[in-house]
């Protein structure tokens, strides 16, 4: 009797299932005919990398004549058309810190002098045509078009580049930097920058503006306070502890940086160290923003990650790798920051302080002192959590559908590694 009732309902079940699988079969049948009325753009590669996970050479890419993302359908199912990229596909790549503004210093500041030699000599090399600025602006943009870049969170202490983004080529949030140790300049030198966001906001970039802090060592209570009420509820971002001599600064004075301030002849005898990291020093001044990108972090320590999780604002950690060796020959601390699971970010920097503008070189430097990061890992940061990081994720970042994220292929992985041949273009 037991066997002949468990014989029927697994009979029954197995009908049960039978039908289930006819049901999704017809009901995914008429979804993709409908898909392949709509798309007449289907990828495949050896991988696609949605943003968020890895598929197979078996999945397909859909978007639609708008270049929107409609799905990721199998190969069975995709029909003809399908067309097949060597390597890996991915969405469109996103820098979040760099300084278009200052394209014309390329292979005019000498490297691994330290942070402040660094910034003395672009302090005194910022005085360019505007024309000539203008022009090497443009052709970094089209250098990081061709690198697979979809979008860049600019720094802007002027508004040359305007020209190069209202020709919409290219997504950019606009981080109008300002800076001014002294507390007296703070009104003075806010009022500078204020200039530079209304001639953004005039061109109709209001909404992906914003007035910045520069660092945390250039900046005075006062002014962080005019950041912090003009911004609220803005993303911004800052350089972060990119030296030791920011770190040295803040916890005991006795620092480079004096060395700074006396070489633009800025008497800061006013200044008491506070005696803390300079992030913990000050990022309770910037507590009306609407989260913050952090920029180097090469002297972060694991408290200072903890003290800005616990504001609750969305934190993002960018880094630099190549400016950061080009400068100080340092590197990010990638493995602390991977262990405290912190959303990351990559940018290029300048072209004061970098060969080139390419998030893939940024990557390649990271996989060489870094070999165990999984390259996934390292493109999330470079596509989703970018697009988050900018505020951009509703429209790039990944392949969910409804987004234009555009499309890029990059060749030379083997063993989901890239060697040192790898190349990246953008095929939509
Ligand atoms: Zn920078």
């Amino acid at each position: 009797m037991f066997t002949r009732l468990q014989h029927l309902l697994q009979s029954t079940s197995g009908w049960v299932i039978k039908w289930r699988q006819n049901y999704r079969f017809s009901a995914a049948s008429a979804y993709h005919t409908y898909l392949y009325r709509m798309a007449n753009l289907k990828f495949r590669a050896d991988v696609l990398f949605t943003g968020r996970e890895l598929r197979d050479d078996q999945s397909v890419l859909v978007l639609d004549d708008d270049k929107k993302v409609v799905d990721i359908i199998a190969l069975a199912d995709a029909g003809d058309d399908v067309q097949y990229h060597p390597g890996w596909l991915l969405p469109g790549l996103i820098n979040c810190h760099c300084h278009l503004e200052l394209s014309h210093l390329h292979k005019l500041v000498p490297e691994q002098t330290g942070l402040v030699d660094f910034v003395m000599t672009v302090m005194k090399q910022r005085h360019f045509p505007e024309a000539e600025i203008q022009q090497a602006s443009e052709a970094a943009e089209q250098q990081m078009l061709r690198q697979g870049i979809v979008a860049v969170g600019d720094i802007c202490n002027t508004a040359h580049t305007l020209p190069v983004k209202q020709a919409g080529r290219m997504q950019y949030r606009n981080f109008v930097e300002v800076s001014g140790f002294v507390p007296q300049t703070a009104a003075m030198r806010f009022q500078q920058a204020e200039a530079v966001y209304n001639q953004f906001a005039q061109a109709g970039m209001e909404q992906q503006t914003a007035i910045v802090p520069h660092a945390p060592y250039s900046v005075s209570g006062a002014l962080f306070g005019l950041i912090n009420a003009h911004s609220a509820g803005k993303r911004i971002t800052m350089h972060n502890q990119e030296t030791l001599a920011e770190e040295r600064f803040f916890v005991d004075g006795q620092s480079d940086f004096r060395r700074l301030y006396t070489g633009f002849g800025i008497d800061i005898s006013f200044y008491q160290a506070p005696g803390k990291s300079s992030l913990q020093a000050c990022l309770p001044l910037l507590n009306q923003t609407g989260g913050i990108v952090l920029v180097h972090n090469t002297f972060t320590s694991e408290a200072d990650i903890a003290f800005a999780l616990q504001t609750g604002e969305p934190v993002y950690w960018a880094l630099c790798p190549n400016a950061n060796r080009y400068i100080e020959n340092r590197m990010p601390p990638v493995p602390m920051l991977l262990k405290n699971e912190v959303n990351i970010v990559l940018g290029t920097d300048s072209l004061a302080s970098n060969h080139q503008l390419s998030i893939l070189s940024e990557i390649q430097t990271i996989s060489r002192h870094y070999p165990e990061v999984p390259l996934h890992t390292m493109l999330q940061w470079a596509t989703l959590n970018g697009a988050q990081a900018l505020g951009l994720d509703a429209l790039l970042g990944s392949f969910d559908p409804g987004k234009q994220p555009g499309v890029v292929n990059i060749t030379g992985v083997e063993n989901n590694v890239l060697q040192a041949n790898a190349a990246v273009q953008r095929i939509v």
